[in-house]
């Protein structure tokens, strides 16, 4: 989540809570607001964490492997420091990472939504001032993004695969688009009787169901069906609707638009991939067809004492993730007296 920085999740503050510390949370936020923003969520997590006692270092896990006693983990600190470190057991929560636009789109100058996270939180003109904006992708993080990216862009296109609907109006799917998306959904009705209005400016974002996307020499071009548009959102985004929605008909039917590429910026928002450490063991693990390490409902992988959890392990949200593994907490190692299980746990 640190790339969101400052924007509102969208879970209630009761849906995100890790631990009793429910209270802490609460006080994070400011009062009448239901959900808290990324940062404020990402110090929650940090502090409960680190009260729950755990041993916490800040190092990248570039290798793990097994020894005669457990695993052994090779790990490179902040500082360039390598060093090694054992565990009995090894619970893989690297999270995902949003997916990359293809290789000849990426030269073509497409970006990936978490960059437009990353660049508003710096100072100075963002990329998309005064340009289009297409973005591909329609969930949550495509609605969110066209929203940040409204207020500097010329017009923004949502490309949709299909009609998600809205939670919870249209659609039971918890993860279809809630809260900050929303206001994606606000501008593309507003903008579809205002834009070009005067006095203000209305920013201009439309949501489309469409067939293609073609990257030509000069230009980005889209296709798509009345028909497929005939929701909600669909309905105030066709053809015809303000001076940017200009397109083509062809004989079958078929709309056809498409913008310059100098005056562009194409967005890739189409989901995530799951996240692993490198290594031979890891790489070995036998995959899901999502891409995620199979495991079963515990988390544990085919390797034993190896888990996996969060996002990594295709849980798509906070109060989706489940605890990999109880364990035995400090208290209960020391009455045990197992000091020396209580070193290796630390990992
Ligand atoms: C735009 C957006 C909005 C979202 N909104 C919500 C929401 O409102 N509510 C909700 O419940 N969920 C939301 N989610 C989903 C939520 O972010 C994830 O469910 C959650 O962050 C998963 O947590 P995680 O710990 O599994 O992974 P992450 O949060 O991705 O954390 C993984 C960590 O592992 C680290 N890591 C990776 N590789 C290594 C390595 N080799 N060595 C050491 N460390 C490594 C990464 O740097 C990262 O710090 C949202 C996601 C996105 C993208």
């Amino acid at each position: 989540m640190a790339f969101l920085g400052r924007a509102t999740l969208q879970s209630y503050i009761e849906e995100l809570l890790v631990s009793t510390a429910a209270a802490e949370l609460h006080s994070m936020v400011p009062a009448g607001e239901l959900r808290p923003s990324a940062a404020q969520y990402d110090t929650y997590v940090r502090e409960s964490l680190l009260q729950t006692g755990a041993s916490v270092m800040l190092a990248r896990v570039l290798d793990i492997q097994r020894d005669a006693h457990g695993f052994v983990l090779t790990l490179r600190t902040p500082g360039g420091v390598h060093r090694q470190v054992h565990a009995d057991s090894v619970v893989l929560a690297t999270g995902s990472a949003p997916r990359k636009p293809p290789a000849d789109w990426q030269a073509a100058g497409a970006i990936s939504y978490d960059l437009v996270h990353r660049e508003l939180a710096q100072v100075g003109p963002h990329r998309w001032a005064g340009n289009s904006v297409v973005v591909v992708g329609a969930g949550n993080s495509a609605m969110q993004t066209a929203s940040l990216m409204a207020p500097d862009a010329r017009d923004i296109t949502i490309l949709a695969k299909r009609y998600v609907g809205m939670y919870p109006a249209e659609s039971e799917d918890r993860f279809a688009w809630r809260a900050p998306s929303q206001l994606t959904y606000e501008l593309v009705v507003k903008s579809s009787n205002e834009c070009g209005r005067r006095p203000w400016r209305v920013p201009c974002v439309r949501h489309i169901v469409y067939d293609a996307l073609e990257l030509g020499d000069d230009a980005f071009s889209w296709t798509y069906q009345e028909t497929s548009n005939l929701d909600v959102l669909g309905l105030h985004s066709m053809a015809g609707r303000c001076r940017h929605a200009r397109g083509r008909q062809e004989s079958d039917g078929t709309w056809v638009e498409s913008r310059d590429r100098d005056s562009t910026v194409v967005v890739w928002a189409t989901g995530s991939v799951p996240v692993y450490p490198p290594g031979e063991l890891v790489s070995s693990l036998r995959r899901d067809p999502d891409g995620t390490v199979a495991r079963d409902e515990h988390g544990r992988t085919d390797v034993p004492g190896l888990f996996v959890t969060g996002a990594c392990a295709g849980h798509r949200a906070v109060n989706e993730t489940v605890p990999a593994r109880t364990r035995p907490t400090r208290v209960q190692l020391r009455q045990s007296g197992s000091e020396a299980a209580e070193e290796r746990i630390k990992v």
